[in-house]
């Protein structure tokens, strides 16, 4: 790749995400206009998003109106466990864009039902790189780690976590078999993103989530 490549390489992208941007805020408008609580959640593949946000809409029904948008490279499995919720669910299937961007958002919301709702889970693609990079015009984000991940994820993603609104800790139930070093976890974590609130959690059995709801609520307030 010669240096003029490499550079205009660069100046599409600074277009792209100058075109997400705009987008971004007037769906940020769109979404206070309405009351809507957005929250954008990001992660590796396999960190547990799914059943995160499935926990997140049980444990919440009669008090949160929750609908979903999910992005996935291929297949509609993850919207397809989602809707065994009850919650309205929209599958966003990419192909090869690893990440979603504020306009695939836009087009979502408008088949998810907005009326109905006071919050929107949006389930990003799988990736700790670009997502971090495209603001969908969310209220929170949330960025999770599982402890089947290894402590260090956050220094070697550190764009990802510096994003992060709240990080959640998944999969502590694993932590004792995978010898997960909580203590180096969240080191890790304040030194790449001491602005974000730490919860920890799992999602499959339930323990921590009652302080991620508590987070939730004291970030967007009721
Ligand atoms: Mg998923
Ligand atoms: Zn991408």
């Amino acid at each position: 790749v010669s240096d003029t490549d490499a550079s205009r390489t660069i100046e599409i992208h600074e277009a792209l995400l100058g075109k997400n941007e705009a987008l971004a805020e007037r769906n940020r408008a769109m979404f206070r206009a309405r009351g809507l609580t957005v929250i954008n959640v990001l992660s590796s593949p396999g960190s547990g998003k799914t059943t995160f946000v499935q926990r997140t809409i049980a444990d919440l029904k009669g008090r949160r109106r929750i609908g979903v948008i999910v992005g996935d490279l291929a297949t509609d499995n993850d919207a397809r466990r989602l809707r065994e919720t009850g919650a309205p669910v929209v599958q966003i299937v990419t192909g090869t864009v690893c990440h979603l961007d504020a306009e695939m958002v836009a087009r979502a919301a408008e088949r998810v039902g907005l009326d109905d709702l006071d919050t929107l889970i949006v389930e990003n693609v799988g990736n700790l790189v670009c997502p971090s990079a495209y603001d969908l015009g969310e209220s929170l984000r949330v960025v999770l780690l599982s402890t089947t991940e290894g402590e260090d994820k956050p220094l070697k993603y550190p764009s990802m976590f510096q994003t992060a609104d709240i990080v959640v800790v998944n999969k502590i139930d694993l932590a004792e078999a995978v010898e997960f070093d909580r203590e180096a976890a969240l080191r890790a974590i304040s030194d790449v993103a001491p602005g974000a609130q730490v919860v920890v959690v799992s999602a499959k059995t339930g323990v921590g989530m009652e302080a991620w709801y508590a987070c939730l609520e004291h970030r967007v307030g009721r």
